[in-house]
């Protein structure tokens, strides 16, 4: 695991029972989410590109 907290909602993805991690379509960056917020399809931002997507 690269980051420990979901990007969309700063949880600590450690006390989160799922999560997801993918690349940046733009820069690559691993950008981690908790279960919760891919459920819910919140938006996420790339930490390293500013890129935000669903
Ligand atoms: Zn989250
Ligand atoms: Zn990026």
């Amino acid at each position: 695991m690269e980051n420990e907290e979901c990007t969309s909602c700063g949880r600590n993805l450690r006390a989160a029972e799922t999560f997801v991690e993918f690349d940046c379509p733009k820069c690559g960056e691993t950008i981690s989410r908790c279960g919760k917020c891919k459920k819910l399809a919140r938006e996420y931002e790339c930490p390293e590109c500013g890129f935000t997507g669903p």
